[in-house]
């Protein structure tokens, strides 16, 4: 394989040793279905209730608030459809991702809006919570990298009569949660985007909150999520939060200082630039970056014609002249959106990875200012 500098962990990340060891034993000798009933599919069993517990503690959960799923688009699609009526009104932040707002599109939605840094305004959740049924307001925006103040919305909504949910896909098994503290109601997480594998996922639903289901059909996870269990799935997902969990505080501050240096280098040597997002309550590995007049993914093939894995932002894939629907709403100029890459770094990436990625940088954003 090529040696790729992988600088996209938003999109996926690499799957850990640690998940595809815990994994092995699921996809060779251990393969009884789960829900069979003698010895040999009870071990199956055994291993996914104890990862259940596991991954329960991680977040002050019960175990029996932890369904599986197959990831963040299906948490996010039972979190909109499963737990209120197809007329009730529900609120969601303008720049949730599309498996929030195209799993809502037929429903009666208001938009909770954002400030320049993407963080929602309180005062108009504080006003809307008597009207809707359900809100939904992500922890941290996959785009911006933007935390947003969970919190705080959780103690506003805490006491009324409206469910909250928090799409956690990007913050989960990177900073602390803890559904308690944080009085959300359902949140969901994708294994994908911490070290363990595509495809699995869980979501976190408060005791006492019933739901219908998404997915009909046999009895698994407590009739409320059918379909054999992905249990390999399953190890690798608890196997990658143990070894998220043991490292978030190190690896926190090691994506930090790479980020910092990154930024420092761009604000020095390059012109004409915005930061997208706050620069304190952000993913520690995010940037944002948008480049005046260039074409994002003019950048972006540069960079991948010397193997440096980064994303675009601002176009989408159908119409090239639109920006996302995140640095719309947060109000960034055409000019610098259309130019607009992301860099998601993780522990993974070395200072050697960062130097070669600033002086593409600057070398790609000079050559294409330059081709006009
Ligand atoms: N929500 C957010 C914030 C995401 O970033 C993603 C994936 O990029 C998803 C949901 C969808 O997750 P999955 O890829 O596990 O379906």
């Amino acid at each position: 394989m090529e040696n790729y500098i992988y600088m996209d962990n938003a999109a996926t990340t690499r799957l850990c040793d640690r998940a595809v060891s815990a994994m092995i034993p699921f996809m060779g000798e251990m393969y009884a279905n789960p829900s069979s009933g003698y010895g040999f599919a009870y071990k199956c069993r055994r291993m996914i209730e104890k990862e259940r517990e596991n991954i329960a503690g991680y977040i002050n959960a019960f175990p029996d608030e932890i369904y599986f799923t197959s990831g963040g688009t299906e948490g996010d699609n039972m979190a909109m459809k499963s737990f209120v009526k197809k007329d009730d009104p529900i609120a969601v932040s303008e720049i949730e991702h599309h498996a929030i707002l195209n799993a809502c599109k037929d429903r009666k939605v208001i938009s909770i809006p954002v400030d320049k840094k993407g963080i929602v305004n309180l005062d108009f959740i504080k006003e809307i919570s008597d009207k809707v049924k359900l809100i939904s307001v992500m922890m941290a925006n996959n785009e911006i990298g933007t935390v947003e103040p969970i919190y705080e919305i959780g103690d506003i909504l805490k006491d009324k009569d409206v469910l909250f949910h928090t799409d956690a896909v990007q913050a989960f098994a990177h900073r602390p949660v803890d559904v308690r503290e944080m009085n959300v109601d359902i949140l969901t997480a994708s294994a994908h985007k911490f070290g363990g594998p595509k495809g699995v996922g869980f979501i976190y639903v408060k005791r006492g909150i019933d739901f219908i289901p998404l997915i009909a059909g046999g009895g698994q996870e407590n009739n409320k999520r059918a379909g054999t269990e992905n249990v390999a799935g399953i190890a690798g997902m608890s196997a990658a939060i143990k070894y998220s969990y043991d490292n978030m505080i190190k690896w926190n501050a090691y994506e930090k200082k790479l980020r910092n240096i990154v930024v420092k280098y761009i604000k020095e040597n390059i012109d004409d630039v915005i930061f997208n997002g706050d620069m304190n309550m952000r993913l520690s590995g995010n940037i944002n970056v948008s480049f005046k007049g260039i074409d994002g993914r003019a950048l972006q093939f540069f960079l991948d014609d010397n193997n440096v894995c980064i994303s675009t932002a601002s176009a989408c894939q159908t119409d090239s002249n639109s920006v996302s629907h995140v640095l719309t709403a947060i109000g960034v100029p055409k000019d610098y959106a259309i130019g607009t890459i992301r860099i998601t770094l993780n522990h993974e990436n070395t200072e050697n990875e960062i130097v070669k990625l600033c002086e593409l940088l600057k070398a790609g954003v000079f050559m294409l200012r330059n081709l006009k």
